[in-house]
């Protein structure tokens, strides 16, 4: 045995070594390539946040949904609360275009067509804001609200979910898993259906049954922070914030709030919110 014969033993394990490498190399690249190209900027935090479905099919499957659940449900016909959402909702939606374009993503602005809906059930405390910027407002949540400024709390931060596109990540994170990370380009556009049973999961919320999946602690602290913005920017008080979540609180001791279940929040919420007031309120002086 002498150095050369082990040179050659050596060197086509070194070859292929170094081809599987470059392999995979290219193939992590593409990869991490494709990743890049599919994130998106969230406003305000300027996080990138993962967006592997395009905008336009979310929003499709968020308007079938949304027609679905109207139709399943009892639309309240109390003129003076019906108004009373719509007014606050159209405030918000105005300040979240603005806000929007003022972020430099006023393209997005076109996937929204904004509808506010108050649903007829006492015993639902929830509120949500689909992709496209469907919300449907339970009468449940009415008390907690307690007036049109704690309304714009609620619908301030749903909207921010929205905007933020939260739902996009979400099931773009779920597909990841579902599908694995290599040939995810391909198999996304033949996972229509994949793609349409994740939407259900995330937003399969029927007539009485608030099933959607919690979202993340990120997507609160966002959703919180974006929606003060979004309230101040609309003319409602930020400050009066405190007192929703304080009231929303003291609400779910003995009982299941569905709007808790789904925007879980540490129990330093509150104190959390005040640390965000500061910057809220310089939307709120701004002349607007
Ligand atoms: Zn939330």
């Amino acid at each position: 045995m002498n150095g050369e014969i082990h040179l050659r033993d050596v060197k086509p394990v070194l070859h292929l070594t170094l081809q599987s490498c470059l392999h995979l190399a290219v193939i992590a690249a593409i990869f991490l390539i494709f990743l890049l190209a599919s994130c998106t900027t969230v406003p305000l935090t300027g996080r990138s946040g993962l967006s592997l479905v395009p905008d336009s099919q979310i929003v499709t499957m968020s308007y079938q949904q949304y027609s679905e659940v109207l139709k399943k449900s009892k639309l309240s016909n109390n003129q003076e609360k019906v108004q009373m959402v719509r007014r606050v909702g159209g405030r918000i939606a105005m300040a979240a275009e603005s806000f929007l374009k003022e972020s430099g993503a006023g393209a997005d602005v076109a996937l929204y067509k904004w509808e506010f809906n108050l649903i007829e059930d006492d015993k639902v405390v929830n509120a949500w804001c689909m992709p496209g910027g469907k919300v449907a407002v339970y009468t449940g949540i009415l008390p907690i609200a307690k007036d049109e400024t704690g309304l714009a709390v609620v619908v301030g931060h749903e909207v921010a979910h929205a905007i933020a596109k939260h739902g996009n990540e979400r099931m773009s994170q779920a597909l990841l898993v579902q599908l694995g990370g290599i040939g995810l380009s391909a198999a996304l556009s033949t996972q229509a259906a994949a793609t349409q049973e994740l939407f259900l999961q995330l937003y399969g919320v029927g007539a009485n049954v608030g099933y959607m999946l919690p979202y993340s602690r990120l997507h609160e602290n966002e959703a919180d922070r974006i929606g003060l913005v979004l309230m101040a920017k609309a003319g409602y008080d930020p400050r009066a914030a405190v007192g929703l979540w304080q009231r929303m609180n003291s609400q779910s001791s003995g009982r299941t709030l569905e709007f808790l279940s789904t925007h879980p929040a540490p129990a330093t919420r509150v104190a959390n919110i005040e640390a965000l007031i500061p910057e809220a309120m310089r939307y709120y002086q701004k002349p607007r």
